[in-house]
């Protein structure tokens, strides 16, 4: 049985990183493709307006509170999410397991160059990794299904997705039935910190929940998409539920 948090409609699961490891760890046993979902509170606000973004969340086999805000707002409405557990912190495990257990990884997304550098990279840093096959993402839609039956030639255990969101989390959603992997992870932008190309926060902002506030000083040009955030806490703060 699920425990899990609802945060205006989207429901997030509770626990910590080695918790949400194990989740995944046990759909590596299964038949069946599971989705992991790492939404922020730009995630969450774009759910109140896009039905499928929302289904799709929902129906996730595994929903980690990536964005300080649902931490708040959770502490704040008294829903029980402890601590932030990043796509980032999640995706390593992830790869630490498969090279300690000789599981297999594909990457689709990212700049042309990004999926193949951030493939030799986490290579080289975990050798037992199969690294089955990887593809930028810049597609046109009518080239999907072939993307599909390569991916599911190549057998890979795990897909990671960088679309950017809320692109792969819909795509995944469209997708699920015909991808024949056990776990399929919008990953984001960790692909290009595995590549080298993007660079995460420095610690100190991860601790103090100002890793937004780093990334927007990084890339300015985000400031649209994250004035979700004060949106969001706004309406958590003046809404009953
Ligand atoms: N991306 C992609 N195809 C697209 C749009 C984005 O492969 O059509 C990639 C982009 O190059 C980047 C990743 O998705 O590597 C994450 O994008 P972004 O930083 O916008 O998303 P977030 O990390 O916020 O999910």
């Amino acid at each position: 049985m699920r425990n899990r948090a609802d945060i205006m409609g989207v429901l997030i699961d509770k626990g910590n990183l080695e918790d949400a490891l194990k989740r995944c760890v046990a759909f590596l046993g299964t038949q069946k493709c599971n989705i992991v979902i790492t939404p922020n509170t730009e995630i969450v606000m774009e759910a109140q307006k896009d039905l499928a973004l929302f289904k799709t969340i929902n129906e996730a086999d595994l929903v980690i509170p990536d964005g300080i805000g649902l931490i708040y707002a959770s502490k704040i409405r008294g829903k029980g999410l402890e601590e932030r557990v990043t796509g980032v912190d999640l995706m390593h495990k992830i790869l630490k397991h498969c090279n300690d257990h000789k599981k297999s990884i594909y990457i689709l997304g990212g700049k042309p160059g990004v999926a193949e550098a951030a493939c030799k990279n986490i290579k080289e840093k975990f050798s037992m990794i199969g690294i089955k096959g990887f593809r930028d993402g810049y597609f046109k839609t009518e080239d999907e299904m072939k993307i599909i039956e390569n991916i599911n030639a190549c057998k890979p255990d795990i897909l990671f997705l960088a679309l950017g969101a809320p692109k792969q989390e819909l795509w995944m959603g469209k997708y699920k039935e015909k991808l024949q992997v056990k776990l399929v992870m919008g990953v984001g932008g960790s692909v290009d910190i595995w590549a080298g190309t993007a660079k995460r926060a420095p610690e100190i902002y991860q601790k103090l929940g100002l890793e937004w506030f780093y990334r927007l000083a990084k890339e300015p040009w985000r400031y649209k998409r994250m004035l979700a955030l004060p949106k969001f806490m706004i309406k958590v703060l003046l809404c009953k539920q």
